[in-house]
């Protein structure tokens, strides 16, 4: 034993034991009490005794008696100060409760790593700032003008804006003057983008253009890096924060400004364990700080519109780009008169067009891999996974058939497993066998491909993106992961293949999501004092979505879906939530969630609207049976006391343990 436990034990004896009450990472709703003989303020991170194992927990209250007798003493205070401020703790208790998730495990996904596992409070290596910064080279547009003095006018209250600009309209120039003028005044400013939209550019220009630090927070830093800059907020010492979604739970002493770049871009929304939006929660952070919030996009998600009509956002709008540059045009290429599957005539005749003119382009195809399907020209077999219900697809480097669901690979079979004869074929593009395919018709153009299987190495994306900064013509592929605000000054032609999949789904919000893709992907061309050119390939030329496209009217396209969303009381104009169970016995999860239906429905509260079970859109995943239960209400209280008395009865209900669920509130998928 060593003497500080034997000092400890003996200041026992001599001091009266108070209480505390703290939250432990658990997937358990309720807090824990621990005797405390020590001082420890609240927000302190302390380790404690939990069954066999000792813990990392969050003092949050101080407490004179508890509920439970034969309480187990804290083993060690980890901070002498508090960790989370009384703000920062709001904001916490505020989500753990709107999202019904577990306190403890709220707390756990807001710290870095290393403070989760008890490690101390200190920076290891303080970020330097460069020393080059440089003022911008022009004078604001009168529309930027407009926005910065209306956010600006601002910063003492909760103020929500939407900054609409389309791509290249100089959204970030109007974060950066903002940015500027609130770190003269010694606030600090918070900036989540996408996740892969967190590019060395994004950070390099704040970094070029103010005094303050700039810290970077997303998945490719090291643990070490992650708490720095975690610390360096939280001193107040970093004046600016860029990070994906989860760093909306930075601490932030003097934060001043909240701003979520690209607003409607799905990856701001958490799709495992702790299920939150940290778009949707930014408001709540500006709210608590008492702060403007400035949502920026060129194609607002339907919520966002929904919350300018309802006055929740004012809407501030950058018409065009500034200078020289101009919308690109957009053309349909009608696909049911062409022979070939993926490259076009007229797509391959616009591409060398280009290139001649020494310019760049882009071809995106929202699908990685060789080819989607591996069948049998004979019979109709088709290889499929075993584990899920999707098919194989084909990765030719490799000679392996891959499912993207489970990640299962095999060597694809030489004959049918069906009728026996050598017919096997693969069917359909992926960015592979589009790569290859170019290589035939472009033999001596560089080309570069940008998808999850290129770029899954550390700098890999950093790497492309220097090559395509470098201005030489190319060809550059890819999936969605190019659909981000990235600047490529020298891209002239974006062609897009294979849009028709987004036209035919059943997701209600599949054509919102679309038209947000093209636009944004047509954004990529022309962005400098260069025309751009954007084709799109499509068997469906006359769908509606096309014209809006074609003339660049994101905003009337999306009031016909708010309408329709209107209609059909389909959110905005309600409000979801999902129960989601699955079991390797296809019964039990269904079970289960027939089980949970029944006792919503006792729930005396009308206006919540209950259906299903039904099963998944892919039911069967690595081996496991998918339900979903829904739960619609368009009165949101509603629908949370629901949720809420849901949960006070759930153990009415005997869950087996072979099942498996979650809630997912405000569901996007
Ligand atoms: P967005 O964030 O909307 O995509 P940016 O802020 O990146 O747009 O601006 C696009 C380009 O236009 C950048 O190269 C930027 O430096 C330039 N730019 C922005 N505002 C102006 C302006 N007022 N005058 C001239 N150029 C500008
Ligand atoms: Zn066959
Ligand atoms: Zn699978």
């Amino acid at each position: 034993m060593n003497i500080d436990k034997i000092v400890i034990l003996s200041l026992k004896h001599f001091t009266l034991s108070s209480i505390i009450e703290v939250a432990i990472p658990v997937p358990l709703h309720n807090t824990f009490d621990y005797l405390c003989d020590q001082k420890v303020s609240i927000g302190a991170r302390v380790k404690v005794p939990f069954g066999q194992k000792k813990v990392t927990a969050i003092v949050l209250s101080h407490k004179k008696k508890s509920d439970f007798d034969k309480l187990r003493s804290v083993e060690e205070i980890l901070d002498q100060k508090a960790l989370l401020s009384k703000e920062i703790l709001d904001f916490l208790f505020w989500s753990a409760k709107y999202y019904h998730h577990p306190l403890g495990e709220v707390f756990a996904s807001a710290l870095p790593k290393n403070l989760r596992q008890g490690k101390s409070a200190v920076i290891k290596k303080t970020i330097t700032h460069n020393n080059t910064t440089s003022p911008c080279a022009f004078d604001a547009t009168n529309e930027q003008k407009k926005a910065i003095q209306a956010v600006l006018k601002s910063v003492n209250n909760f103020h929500g804006f939407l900054l609409q600009g389309v791509t290249g309209s100089g959204k970030t120039e109007v974060y950066l003057s903002i940015t500027e003028t609130l770190l003269k005044k010694r606030r600090q400013v918070l900036i989540l983008v996408p996740e892969i939209g967190l590019t060395p550019q994004m950070i390099a220009r704040f970094e070029e253009r103010v005094e303050a630090k700039v810290v970077a927070v997303h998945s490719q830093l090291n643990e070490t890096q992650k708490l720095d800059a975690y610390l360096m907020a939280k001193t107040g010492e970093a004046g600016v924060v860029l990070g994906t979604r989860s760093a909306i739970f930075t601490p932030m002493p003097n934060l001043g400004l909240v701003i979520v770049d690209e607003e409607h871009d799905g990856s701001f929304k958490q799709q495992s364990s702790f299920r939150y939006s940290a778009r949707d929660l930014s408001f709540i952070r500006a709210k608590l700080a008492n702060i403007p919030l400035i949502l920026g996009t060129a194609t607002p998600s339907l919520e966002t519109l929904k919350n300018v009509v309802d006055k929740k956002l004012t809407q501030l709008v950058l018409s065009s780009r500034p200078g020289q540059a101009i919308m690109p045009d957009v053309n349909l290429i009608d696909m049911r008169n062409q022979t070939a599957e993926a490259l076009s005539v007229p797509l391959v005749a616009k591409m060398k067009h280009h290139l001649e003119d020494n310019k760049q382009v882009m071809l995106f195809i929202n699908r990685r891999g060789y080819a989607p399907v591996f069948y049998c020209t004979d019979c109709d077999w088709k290889a499929e996974c075993v584990r899920c219900d999707s098919a194989l697809i084909y990765h030719s480097h490799i000679n392996r058939l891959k499912c993207h669901h489970c990640g299962i690979e095999k060597i694809p079979e030489s004959t049918c497993p069906s009728c026996h004869q050598q017919s096997l074929k693969v069917l359909g593009y992926g960015t592979q066998r589009l790569e290859e395919n170019l290589e035939s018709f472009f033999p001596d153009v560089t080309i570069i491909r940008i998808d999850r299987d290129t770029t899954r190495r550390k700098k890999a994306f950093a790497t492309h993106l220097e090559k395509i900064n470098s201005g030489e013509p190319c060809i550059i592929v890819g999936t969605q992961m190019l659909a981000k605000g990235h600047d490529f000054s020298n891209l002239t032609f974006v062609g897009i293949l294979d849009v028709d999949v987004g036209l035919l789904s059943m997701d209600f919000r599949a054509t919102e999501h679309l038209a947000q893709l093209l636009i944004q992907v047509s954004g990529r061309a022309g962005r400098s004092d260069h025309k751009g050119e954007v084709s799109i390939q499509t068997r469906y030329p006359n769908h509606p979505i096309f014209n809006f496209i074609r003339s660049s009217h994101y905003s009337q396209y999306a009031s016909t879906l708010l309408k329709e969303r209107e209609d059909t009381q389909l959110p905005p104009y309600s409000h979801q939530a999902l129960i989601c169970a699955n079991s390797k016995n296809k019964n039990n999860a269904e079970k289960f969630l027939n089980k949970v239906a029944d006792l919503l429905k006792k729930i005396d509260i009308d206006s919540v609207e209950i259906w299903g079970p039904v099963p998944a859109v892919i039911e069967k995943k690595a081996n496991y049976y998918y339900f979903n239960l829904y739960l619609q209400s368009i009165n949101r209280n509603h629908l949370h006391r629901v949720i809420k008395t849901f949960y006070k009865h759930l153990e009415t209900i005997n869950v087996k343990t072979s099942v498996r669920w979650f809630l997912d509130v405000d569901p996007i998928d």
